[in-house]
């Protein structure tokens, strides 16, 4: 994996996570790019005004005026900060996907796809695990 601004061990990531008000499971999805099942996550169904940050490092990722209801179980986006998350080819589970991560510190945070709504036709599927919604 690339280099990233912000870099811990496992141990200290897995400290860190413990100490927050995490979801079951954050550890897993954006360190070890687990994926939480579809519908169970927090913020699947939450249309709170605000932002949503990386649950490791606190980088501001999506805002709420671009979440939308993808029907698909997991948070969805049609756009995220610019610069905020790096892409990835992702060829496991023999499928071609491109993983999206954290530009700051590398946590996985999901998926993105072409097949979202206007006006960037694009679908940011995300882990709710891997997200801290700030309200506004
Ligand atoms: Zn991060």
């Amino acid at each position: 994996m690339s280099e990233f601004p912000i870099r811990k061990t496992e141990a200290e990531w897995r400290a860190e996570l413990a100490a927050k008000d995490t979801e079951p499971g954050a550890f897993e999805v954006t360190r070890r790019a687990y994926t939480e099942r579809p519908f169970t996550g927090k913020y699947e169904q939450i249309w709170a005004d605000g932002s949503y940050h990386c649950i490791c490092c606190g980088n501001h990722l999506f805002n709420s005026t671009t979440k939308f209801d993808a029907g698909c179980g997991w948070p969805s986006f049609w756009q995220a900060v610019p610069g905020a998350i790096t892409e990835i080819v992702d060829r496991s589970h023999g499928m071609v996907r491109t993983e999206t991560v954290c530009s700051q510190c590398g946590a996985h945070l999901g998926h993105v796809f072409e097949d979202g709504p206007a006006p960037t036709g694009l679908r940011y599927c995300m882990n709710s695990a891997a997200l801290e919604h700030q309200p506004r």
